[in-house]
C-alpha cells in the first residue's frame, strides 16, 4: 500500500517547482507562482481519473470525512452510523461536528453489516458512513437502498481503498460524498493530505468554503472575498500537493503492483485447509491494498500472528488486539475521555457504548489476519514471503 516506498525523482521535481517559486500556499499569489497550482492540478487529475465532477483537496483524510459530513449539514445531536472496525478517525470526524457516532457490527466483508445498520436507524439518524477497510467494501447497493428509503446521506470513507471499484464505479463516487486520505502510509501519499469528492455542486461549494475559513473564492483579492458561512482551516499546502501530483500519476502502476503481490500470496494461502478469505460483495473489486483472511478461531489467529512476528513476516495485523482499529480498545471513546467538556447531547448519545457488545464482529475480527501489500517487494520476495506464511499457518493449525 504505502506510496512512500516508491518516492523518487518525479516527486522531487514537483516539490522543487514549488520551492523555486516559494509560493507554498494553494490560493492567490498568482503573479509569483510561475504558473504552478499543484493543489488544483491534483484536484483535476482526481476528477478525471475517477470520473467525478468535483474534488476538494484537504489537509488530511480525517478532515475530508468530517467535512463531507459538514457539507451535508450534519451537526449537533445528529446520529451517524459507522462500523466498529475502522480507524479512530471515523468517530473523531463525527465528534468534531458535535454529532453522535452510532457504532455497529461488521460482517465477513469486514464492512458494515446491513442488518446491524437497519437496526440502528432512529429518527435522529442522518447518515451512514461506509468505511472500505483494507481495500474492500460493504454491500453498497443495499446501503444505498436503505439511504433512499430513510432519506439518509451515504458517505464513503475510501481512505484505504483508493482504486477499488463497485459495479464498474470507483469507490468514493457511489455515495453522496467520498473521501480519500493521502497520509504517509496510504497507497498515494502527499505526506499529509486528503480529498473529498462529489458529483453534487452544493456539497463541493460548501467543502471549498468550509475548508478555508468560509472564503467564497470569488475574484482575485482574498481580503475582499465574502464568507457565506462559518468555516475552519483544513487547507493543504502546495508542497504536500506537489508530492501528490507525482504520486497520483503512478496510481495505476501502484494498483498493478498491489494486485500482483496480493495474488501471489493469496494463491499460496488458498491451498491451506482452514484459511478462508473476506467476502467481496457481488460486483466489487478490491484495491488489493491488503490481503484479508480468516482462521478457525481466535486462539489460532493469535498463534499465527505471534508466529508471523517471530519469523520476520511484518505488516500482518491481527486487529482484534490492536488499539486503533477495533472497538475493543477504544476506551477513550467508550469512557468519553475528552480534553474539554463534551456537549450533553454527545455525552448522552454515547452512553449506549458502555454496555454494547459486538459479538458478531468479535467472531470475524478475532479470526482475521490483515496483511498489508507492499509496493517495493520483488516478485521473488513476495513468493518467498507467501511460502513462509503458508508454512507458519500450517504449523500453527496442526
Ligand atoms: C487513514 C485513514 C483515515 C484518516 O486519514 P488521515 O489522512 O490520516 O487523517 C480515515 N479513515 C481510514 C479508514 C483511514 O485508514
Amino acid at each position: 500500500m504505502p506510496g512512500f516506498e516508491l518516492f523518487g525523482d518525479a516527486e522531487r521535481k514537483e516539490v522543487n517547482d514549488v520551492l523555486d517559486s516559494g509560493v507554498l500556499m494553494r490560493y492567490g499569489f498568482d503573479g509569483m507562482r510561475n504558473g504552478h497550482w499543484k493543489a488544483k492540478e491534483l484536484e483535476q487529475a482526481i476528477q478525471s481519473r475517477f470520473d467525478v465532477k468535483h474534488a476538494q483537496l484537504l489537509s488530511s483524510g480525517t478532515a475530508a470525512v468530517s467535512l463531507a459530513l459538514a457539507a451535508t449539514g450534519i451537526g449537533a445531536g445528529d446520529e451517524v452510523i459507522m462500523p466498529c472496525f475502522t480507524f479512530v478517525a471515523s468517530f473523531e470526524a463525527i465528534l468534531m461536528l458535535g454529532a453522535i457516532p452510532v457504532v455497529v457490527d461488521i460482517d465477513d466483508t469486514l464492512s458494515l453489516d446491513i442488518h446491524a445498520v437497519q437496526a440502528a436507524i432512529t429518527p435522529k439518524t442522518k447518515a451512514i458512513m461506509s468505511v472500505h477497510m483494507c481495500g474492500s467494501m460493504a454491500d453498497l447497493d443495499a446501503l444505498k437502498h436503505i439511504c433512499n428509503t430513510h432519506k439518509l446521506f451515504l458517505i464513503e470513507d475510501a481512505c484505504q481503498a483508493i482504486g477499488g471499484t463497485y459495479k464498474g464505479k470507483a469507490l468514493g463516487t457511489i455515495g453522496d460524498l467520498g473521501c480519500f486520505s493521502f497520509d504517509f502510509v496510504k497507497t498515494v501519499t502527499c505526506g499529509e493530505g486528503g480529498v473529498v469528492i462529489t458529483n453534487k455542486e452544493k456539497f463541493y461549494t460548501r467543502s471549498d468554503q468550509y475548508s478555508d475559513h468560509g472564503h467564497d473564492h470569488h475574484g482575485t483579492d482574498r481580503g475582499a472575498e465574502s464568507h457565506p458561512a462559518l468555516g475552519y482551516n483544513f487547507r493543504i499546502s502546495e508542497l504536500n500537493a506537489a508530492v501528490g501530483v507525482a504520486q497520483f500519476k503512478r496510481l495505476d502502476e501502484f494498483l498493478a503492483l498491489q494486485k500482483k503481490h496480493y495474488t501471489i500470496i493469496r494463491n499460496e494461502l488458498s491451498t491451506i485447509d482452514g484459511v478462508t478469505f473476506r467476502t467481496v460483495p457481488d460486483g466489487g473489486e478490491e484495491s488489493y491494498a491488503f490481503l484479508n483472511f480468516f482462521l478457525d478461531d481466535l486462539e489460532t489467529a493469535r498463534k499465527v500472528s505471534h508466529a508471523f512476528k517471530a519469523n520476520g513476516i511484518d505488516v500482518c495485523f491481527h486487529y482484534y488486539d490492536n488499539n486503533w482499529h477495533y472497538i475493543r480498545k477504544w476506551e477513550h471513546l467508550t469512557q468519553q475521555k475528552s480534553l474539554y467538556p463534551l456537549s450533553l447531547e454527545v455525552k448522552q448519545g454515547l452512553a449506549y457504548l458502555k454496555d454494547k457488545s459486538f459479538e458478531k464482529s468479535d467472531h470475524y475480527i478475532g479470526r482475521n489476519m490483515s496483511c498489508l501489500i507492499k509496493l517495493s517487494w520483488t516478485e521473488e520476495e513476495t513468493l518467498q514471503r507467501a511460502k513462509t506464511m503458508a508454512a507458519l499457518i500450517r504449523e500453527a493449525t496442526v
